[in-house]
């Protein structure tokens, strides 16, 4: 089991506790962000559903098991934020040039399939039904499963062009449709529906329900949520996934079993990024995935440097420019980086006993603009208004102290 969850001893926990069945219903991937929290929620979905005598083994061919690794099965129901763009955009790339090399191509076949389905699973009209997003998410859904069609398998791949223009295509749409459907919370509706299907009785296997980045959700949701866990259905599994547990609601938190997973050393990950995607890469998972922003990483750390420097010394950052210059923010990693530069070089005011208290201040502002767009669905430009006065503000009222002590990284 859980052949593919590479350098996480987790796995052995996990395939202990399902072959005692003693896994409980309720339970937590807690790691660091590219940790293999949710490959490890999808085979868990897998093996619990397996039909063959020794159950879970990746290379069984059982139909469950099939429809699983397809990313197709309707026991699994998948929410919760991600950017699933990156990893399309490295499958990709992984799949075409496997197909131009003759190696590996099944498996990159299969790849891309899989990336581009961890983002259309999270539209199953299961949770969408009354939602009044359901025609735009249907009309993604239909141009997406249409050029999909046209690779899948068992279908003989046509030639590199026509093979690259629809890869291309299935690139451009999952990415829109992850900026304009991707990143508002979960919704109470969603929880309710979840519900329901939870507790429609099904045929053959468990059900599995996977909600990743369990920290993010409003109360009235993670109270929705509570109520399932506390009398969770019988033959559903609930798999949160968070990579900051400490975030998580105390009350979420007693009723899971949490699993850690931990990050990968640099050679675990190079190891990883070359069987995944055939190529030799110094660094992290994370750092891999991002090459495929559209923004690099660098400029977007410039952009976010720029913005405090004019804040401090007084001046209003143009922020439309600032938005279309990182690519509105889409997708969320580039949002991320960017205030987690600006985290970094506020610091530099810790060095005064007035900066420590406006950096204080400061952290605050940045945290909280962070949850607003994240969790209240703000949108990116209002947060950021808002960010402007409230670090001048800051500033002004501590004598210049964020200035004075500006150093640049
Ligand atoms: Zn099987």
């Amino acid at each position: 089991m859980y052949e593919n969850l590479l350098y996480q001893n987790t796995d052995s926990l996990l395939s202990d506790d399902i072959k005692n069945d003693r896994l409980p219903g309720s339970i937590l991937f807690s790691g660091p962000d590219a940790s293999g929290k949710l490959t490890a929620a999808l085979e868990t979905a897998r093996i619990l559903s397996c039909k063959d005598k020794v159950p879970g083994k990746w290379q069984c061919t059982c139909s469950s098991c099939l429809s699983h690794k397809a990313l197709l099965s309707s026991n699994v129901v998948l929410l919760g934020p991600r950017d699933c763009s990156l990893e399309i955009s490295a499958a990709k790339k992984t799949f075409l040039n496997a197909f131009l090399s003759g190696q590996h191509e099944d498996a990159a076949r299969y790849l891309f399939l899989r990336s581009i389905r961890k983002l259309t699973m999270r539209f199953n009209p299961v949770l969408w039904q009354d939602s009044d997003k359901l025609s735009k998410i249907s009309a993604y859904m239909q141009d997406i499963d249409e050029l999909l069609e046209e690779i899948d398998f068992p279908r003989e791949l046509p030639d590199f062009d026509d093979l690259s223009k629809i890869c291309d295509k299935l690139e451009k749409e999952a990415l829109e449709f992850e900026e304009e459907l991707m990143y508002d919370s979960i919704s109470i509706a969603q929880i309710r529906n979840l519900s329901q299907w939870a507790h429609i009785s099904l045929s053959e296997g468990k059900k599995v329900v996977i909600i990743e980045k369990a920290e993010r959700m409003l109360e009235g949701v993670r109270n929705a949520l509570l109520k399932i866990l506390e009398e969770p259905p019988e033959n559903t599994v609930f798999i949160l996934t968070t990579s900051k547990r400490n975030s998580v609601m105390p009350t979420i938190l007693s009723r899971v079993r949490t699993y850690n997973f931990t990050a990968r050393t640099q050679a675990q990950s190079a190891d990883i990024i070359d069987r995944v995607y055939h190529e030799k890469f110094d660094g992290s998972i994370e750092q891999y995935l991002q090459q495929f922003l559209s923004v690099s990483p660098d400029l977007i750390k410039q952009y976010s440097t720029q913005f405090y420097e004019e804040i401090i010394n007084g001046h209003i950052p143009d922020l439309a420019q600032l938005i279309s210059n990182c690519n509105k923010f889409d997708p969320r990693t580039i949002l991320r980086i960017f205030f987690v530069n600006l985290y970094d070089i506020q610091k530099s005011a810790l060095k005064t006993a007035r900066g420590t208290y406006a950096s204080s201040k400061c952290t605050k502002a940045i945290c909280d603009a962070w949850n607003n767009i994240t969790v209240y669905n703000q949108n990116v430009l209002s947060a950021l208004e808002n960010l402007v006065k409230e670090i001048a503000l800051i500033n002004r009222q501590n004598e210049n102290a964020l200035l004075e002590a500006y150093v640049k990284l």
